[in-house]
């Protein structure tokens, strides 16, 4: 059954998606990372939603459904979104879409925590570009010290500026916490603690998803 990791930006749905992905055998969907990619390929695509990305803002739900769509058709096996749905409207895109192709819809778990832990965790994220041109998140599963050893250049997102943090975290509020609710009312929701180290909140998921 498919997955959804929602959680305020920095909330760690990367860190835990990946490793999600690596025991259950499933499909990690970062909505954020098929855009960077996007955006890295230089297309005309690529291009038109740069501006909106790095102030902070989301894109629309008509654009961002057909980017995933071919992306969903292309997943192997059981999926796990992480960054999507973003709006109500693209919850209710998702529900129609997993019903259109024959996919059953899962969990939908919320790893919460304090704002202010988001906007330290946000202000301090660095990133690891590697020669292949892969970009990994410095982190627990990926240090500095394994950037360095592999030749890659450290970068900070040009969304994780104080501006854009702080603009990421209103449209956050705004747009995406209405999913939260859209979700709690439907039976399949579950919170889990974010302000744990990520061993733990794993550890939360795995009990979850293994219940
Ligand atoms: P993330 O890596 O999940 O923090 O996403 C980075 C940025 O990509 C967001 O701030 C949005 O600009 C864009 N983005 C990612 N997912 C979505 C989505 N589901 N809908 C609209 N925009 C998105």
């Amino acid at each position: 059954m498919d997955i959804i990791l929602m959680g305020a930006p920095g909330a760690g749905k990367g860190t835990q998606a990946e490793r999600l992905q690596k025991e259950l055998h499933c499909t990690h969907i970062s909505t954020g990372d098929v855009l960077r990619k996007e955006m890295a390929s230089g297309s005309e695509l690529g291009k038109e939603i740069s501006a909106v990305i790095n102030r902070g803002d989301l894109i629309s739900d008509e654009m961002m459904l057909s980017i995933l769509k071919k992306v969903v058709a292309g997943a192997k096996g059981d999926i796990i979104f992480d960054g999507f749905p973003r709006t109500v409207q693209q919850a209710q895109m998702l529900d129609n879409m997993l019903a259109e192709t024959g996919r059953k819809p899962g969990k939908v778990i919320h790893i919460s925590l304090p704002e202010e832990v988001v906007i330290a965790r946000l202000s301090a994220r660095k990133q690891c570009k590697l020669p292949s041109g892969e970009t990994k998140q410095i982190g627990p599963d990926f240090s500095l010290a394994d950037c360095q050893a592999q030749g890659g250049e450290i970068f900070t997102r040009k969304d994780d500026t104080p501006e854009s943090i702080s603009h990421r975290l209103s449209v956050y509020h705004k747009q995406t916490a209405p999913v939260v609710e859209f979700y709690r009312n439907a039976g399949r929701f579950v919170e889990v603690n974010g302000d744990q180290t990520p061993d733990e909140v794993f550890a939360d998921l795995l009990k979850i998803l293994k219940a």
